[in-house]
């Protein structure tokens, strides 16, 4: 018998991650309905997919009720903002996107009888006490601070993700993903990699925040969205870190960028955001044992496709 084509529904897809993920569930064989509000998303990442008979865009505000006719087998929810300055400028809608956008499409995971994943973050690990951060730390957030909105946001997405999975037995999938950089990234969402590459190019200061020791660990698009497609495919239903465990500081990552640039920018330094994370590194075991997933992409390689698409941006 032939196999039916599998419908996939990403909401969020005209974002830098969810236009990614379209490309590849396309590259796979899925048909893809693609949901975006462009509220930090951009046409311009999902451009190349007009004509394409495989893909339906439908825009919309995914904390509003999903109405979709025919089967889905697979709900990605990637929508949210996902850069500290933009969800410091908009932290209502991204409590709103977390909450109640994950409530909805959950919703519509259930009435279709899809698996579901949900895009979670290392920053439910909060300014983390353990490191690098396994799956079974609980965290550690300031409810109040300017990154909560998004922390909570997230984290109560994660526990709606298991109610649903627990209450309605929806087949629930929980990625928590680590910083990731790479082409589609917005110029200026203000996330480190956008910042120095771009002030690299321009010969413009680099931004190092703070005294620079602070220290993130960088993974190239492709990797995490083969990470993410086989965490869906796979039968686990509790959350599983994806990332590239190669940490490093951020006046490391500031140097590392001005001599792939060859830039003649120096580096300044500006105060510490409120409860910027002092560490992060993924650990990222589970992956590597139940996925048989690692990173491939160094970050030189990594970092010359992302450098070529911004020069074409600045
Ligand atoms: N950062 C920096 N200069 C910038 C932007 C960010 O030094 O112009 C630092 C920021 O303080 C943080 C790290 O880079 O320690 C990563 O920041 P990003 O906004 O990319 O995301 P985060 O990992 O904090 O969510």
């Amino acid at each position: 018998m032939k196999s039916k084509q599998p419908v996939s529904v990403v909401t969020g897809a005209a974002g830098f991650l969810g236009s990614h993920l379209t490309d590849l569930l396309l590259s796979r064989g899925h048909k893809v309905i693609g949901m975006d509000n462009f509220v930090t998303g951009s046409v311009d990442n999902i451009n190349h997919l007009g004509g394409n008979k495989n893909f339906r865009f439908v825009e919309q505000d995914v904390t509003e009720f999903i109405f979709l006719e025919g089967p889905v087998n697979y709900v990605w929810h990637f929508a949210s903002p996902a850069s500290p300055i933009d969800y410091l400028k908009i932290p209502i809608q991204t409590m709103k996107v977390g909450s109640l956008g994950t409530h909805k499409a959950l919703g519509l995971a259930k009435f279709k009888k899809a698996r579901f994943l949900v895009a979670s973050t290392s920053e439910i690990y909060g300014d983390p006490l353990v490191h690098p951060q396994t799956e079974d730390y609980w965290g550690n957030v300031s409810t109040i601070g300017p990154r909560g909105c998004y922390d909570e946001a997230k984290r109560f997405a994660e526990a709606l993700t298991m109610a649903y999975h627990r209450e309605h037995n929806v087949a629930t999938r929980i990625v928590r993903i680590f910083n990731t950089y790479g082409p589609r990234m917005r110029l200026n969402d203000g996330r480190v990699v956008p910042a120095f590459v771009s002030q690299a190019l321009t010969n413009k200061p680099i931004t190092v925040f703070g005294t620079g020791t602070q220290t993130r660990a960088f993974c190239y698009v492709s990797d995490l969205i083969e990470g993410i497609y086989r965490l869906m495919m796979s039968e686990h239903n509790l959350p599983v870190n994806i990332g590239n465990p190669r940490e490093m500081t951020m006046l490391e990552f500031a140097d590392a960028i001005i001599k792939a640039t060859k830039s003649r920018s120096k580096i300044v330094f500006k105060p510490l955001p409120q409860d910027d994370p002092k560490q992060r590194k993924p650990d990222i075991t589970k992956a590597r044992t139940i996925l048989k997933w690692e990173p491939q992409v160094t970050l030189a390689e990594g970092m010359k496709k992302t450098i070529a698409y911004f020069r074409t941006k600045v």
